[in-house]
This record gives C-alpha cells, structure tokens and sequence, in this order.
C-alpha cells in the first residue's frame, strides 16, 4: 500500500533521510521507534508530502506521490495524519472541525458530513462534545477528535507522529486504546511513538531508525528480546 525506495533528504547541509526503504501493506501496523532527530518525523512527513524529498521514491496504492496542486489535497486526504500538538482549528466547533475537510474536499453536503463526523467521534468516544470549542476539551479528547477528523475522510492510511508524547499521563492511554481498536480494525498505520506497550501490543513490524537510516526492522517479539543492533539495543536499554 505504501511504499517507499531509496529515499533521501536534505535540510540544508544536513542529511537527514539516508537511503529509506520502507513497505507497508495494507492492514499493517508498523511502529516507527529511534532516538531524537533521527528522522522519524520527517519521513512520516515524506509520506503525505508535507515534505519534498531530494531522490527516490514514495508510491501510495503503486503511484508516486503528486507533485502538488489539486491531488495534493486529494493524497492528503488518503493519509490521515495526527500530530503531537492536537492542531484543531481553534475558533470552530468539535463538529466544524471534523466537517470542513468532508464538506471542502469531498464536497459532501452539510448533513451528510455531519452525520458522518458524528459517526466518527462516537467511534473514538467523544460525541458529546460535538458543539464545544477545542479548548474546552481535554488534550486527551482534542486528540481523540484530531483522529476523528482524519478518519472522516476515509483515509488508505493513518500516521501517527507521537501522538501521546504532549499528553498529561492518564490521558494517553484513552488515545492509545482508539489507536488499537483502529488497528484491530484492519486501518493501515504508520506510528511514531515512545509508547513501548503500545508497540508490542498493535504493532506487525518495528522499524528502528538512526541518524537518518532504517538500522533494523523486526518483528516487536525480535525487536524487544534480542534487537539485531547494538544501536537498537542502547536504545531500548535506556527506554525500558
Ligand atoms: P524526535 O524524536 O525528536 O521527534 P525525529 O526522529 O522525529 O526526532 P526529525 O524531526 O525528523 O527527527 O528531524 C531529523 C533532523 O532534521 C533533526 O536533526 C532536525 O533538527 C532536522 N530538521 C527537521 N525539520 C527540519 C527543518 N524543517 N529544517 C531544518 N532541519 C530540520
Ligand atoms: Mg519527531
């Protein structure tokens, strides 16, 4: 479903994606794990073309990502992607947040988007607060309806770039649990995250990167009891 060869990246002098190849098939959950600035965020960035990348290939369902314009809305719409900061526009409602793209992207009519948007935030448990303003909701709830959104335009995929790390404590594993159930779903999904329980729990594979390179990928048994790489093993060490 996603797949990704030979890529590379630079900001500037930096390099920061080092010859990325990566596959994801559909109905996969792949856990994207590695220290600070190793280039987790930015690949998952690659996927739905938030970032242009310098070589190589990415291809969504076998066609290479668009270059811009009209199918850029439209590929962005396929890959769903949550963020750590909520990113809920701060001045519509729960509802008009989750209806905007449905309405502007897909041209649903109002009605039917919002009957959808309600179906999506009762999946993800948050329908009562279809009427109030994000900052009225817990950062728990905010990300619960910032997947809500993403799920409402039906995506192929969902990204997950450490969506519980801004999270106070007793929150995460409410975003944690609708993540599961996604997965156990069948929703294809790229996840960074820190969240090892997590990881052993949803993921088919573990990708664990560093300074800009795929170092291992693994099954989570393989992955936590005997890592292929000192590199990883160092990491876990200091996580577990
Ligand atoms: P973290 O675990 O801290 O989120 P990460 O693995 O997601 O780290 P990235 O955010 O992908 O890492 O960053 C990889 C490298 O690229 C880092 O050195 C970072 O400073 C650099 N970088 C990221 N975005 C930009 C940008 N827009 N311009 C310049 N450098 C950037
Ligand atoms: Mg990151």
């Amino acid at each position: 479903l996603v797949e990704l060869s030979h890529v590379e990246k630079h900001f500037g002098r930096l390099h920061v994606l080092k010859d990325i190849n990566l596959k994801v098939t559909k109905g996969e959950v792949l856990v994207v794990v590695g220290p600070s600035g190793s280039g987790k965020s930015t690949m998952c960035r690659t996927i739905n073309r938030l970032e242009s990348i310098d070589s190589g290939v990415i291809r969504i369902d076998g066609e290479p990502l668009p270059e811009e314009g009209k199918d850029l809305a439209n590929l962005r719409a396929e890959v769903g992607m949550v963020f750590q900061s909520f990113n809920l526009f701060a001045n519509k409602t729960i509802l008009d947040n989750v209806t905007l793209a449905p309405i502007k992207v897909r041209h649903m009519d109002r009605k039917d988007a919002e009957d959808l948007a309600m179906d999506m935030l009762t999946r993800v448990g948050v329908e009562s607060q279809a009427s109030k303003m994000p900052s009225q909701l817990s950062g728990g709830q905010q990300q619960r309806v910032a997947i809500a959104r993403a799920l409402a335009m039906k995506p192929k995929i969902m990204l997950f770039d450490e969506p519980t790390s801004a999270l106070d404590p007793e929150m995460v594993n409410e975003v944690l649990d609708v993540m599961i159930e996604l997965a156990q779903e069948g929703m294809t999904m790229i996840c960074v995250t820190h969240e090892m329980g997590f990881a052993r729990k949803a993921a088919d594979k573990i990708v664990f990167m560093a300074d800009g390179r795929i170092l291992e990928e693994n099954t989570p048994d393989e992955f936590f009891e005997h890592p292929k790489t000192q590199r990883a093993h160092d990491f876990l060490s200091k996580i577990l």
